[in-house]
């Protein structure tokens, strides 16, 4: 558990927590805050206490994902500091700064303001006893990231790639990332999301659009586990739009996504 203290009070920084999990990926738009949200409910529907925050300061999707766009989280005093309630939704207790900024204001902050939001989000909010808390993290490699394995003792992070050549060319440097020797984050695994599609009138038929396997070559070049494969469905961009996560509706997406808590867990 955590032993680093904040510079402010020198009170030690989420006592209660026992994973900080950092979901990161090198690219954009590969599903990184999707696998976030849907394990972040995963990990809760077995029973664990989670905590979800959006680290994504520039383009935050969980107000979006989690149906709760037009929440504010409430402040409380403890001891004498103003602390932040997270909003809980799916059994997810969550923060972002799309509850405390309206987005096209967050879009022009410099990065040491984003920095800040995030302590805050870290230091400053009422997180609990928790089991995980997740931080979806920006795409690539920025002062988030530095601020957050800064702040926090970071038990691990989670790479989250399509199979396509891009993809895993920026993938590789985030993994390179979290395991130089000043970052020193375990890396827990590869993700390879967008894996392949299959059409609904031909179920056994497998097209790997992005390419085949890429991740799991990734995982395999670079010895960390390879955590499985989600495949490309309809229903898991509809879902997050809609703001209900694939993982809370009964099918074999949702199972992708628990097999994925259950070998994250592990
Ligand atoms: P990132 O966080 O990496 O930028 P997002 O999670 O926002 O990516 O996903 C980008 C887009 O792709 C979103 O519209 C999302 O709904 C969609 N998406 C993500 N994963 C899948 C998937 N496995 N199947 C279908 N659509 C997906």
């Amino acid at each position: 558990s955590s032993t680093v203290t904040t510079i402010r009070d020198n009170a030690p920084l989420l006592p209660g927590v026992k994973n900080i999990i950092a979901v990161a990926s090198g690219k954009g738009g590969v599903g990184k805050s999707t696998t976030a949200a849907n394990l972040a409910v995963a990990l809760a529907k077995t029973g664990a206490e989670v905590g979800l925050i959006d680290a994504d300061i520039f383009g935050p999707s969980v107000p979006t994902m989690f149906n709760c766009e037009h929440e504010q989280p409430g402040v409380t005093d403890v001891n004498g500091k103003n602390m932040l309630i997270p909003i809980q939704q799916y059994g997810v207790k969550l923060m972002s700064i799309g509850f405390l900024a309206p987005p096209e204001n967050a879009v022009v902050w410099r990065g040491p303001m984003a920095s800040s939001a995030l302590k805050q989000f870290l230091g400053d909010t009422l997180w609990g006893d928790l089991d995980y808390l997740l931080i979806d993290l920006p795409p690539g490699t920025s002062d988030i990231h530095l601020t957050l394995v800064q702040s926090v003792p970071v038990t691990g992070a989670l790479i989250v790639t399509t199979p396509q050549k891009v993809a895993l060319a920026d993938a590789k440097k985030g993994l390179t990332m979290f395991q130089q020797p000043q970052i020193n984050v375990p890396v827990l695994g590869i993700i390879e999301n967008m894996a392949y599609f299959t059409p609904a009138e031909l179920p056994n038929n497998k097209y790997y659009i992005f390419g085949e396997n890429g991740g799991r070559n990734l995982s395999e070049k670079y010895d960390v586990p390879f955590l499985g494969q989600i495949p490309i469905v309809q229903s898991i961009r509809e879902s997050g739009d809609s703001g209900y996560p694939a993982v809370l509706k009964d099918d074999v997406t949702a199972e992708a996504f628990r097999n994925l808590a259950e070998n994250t867990a592990q």
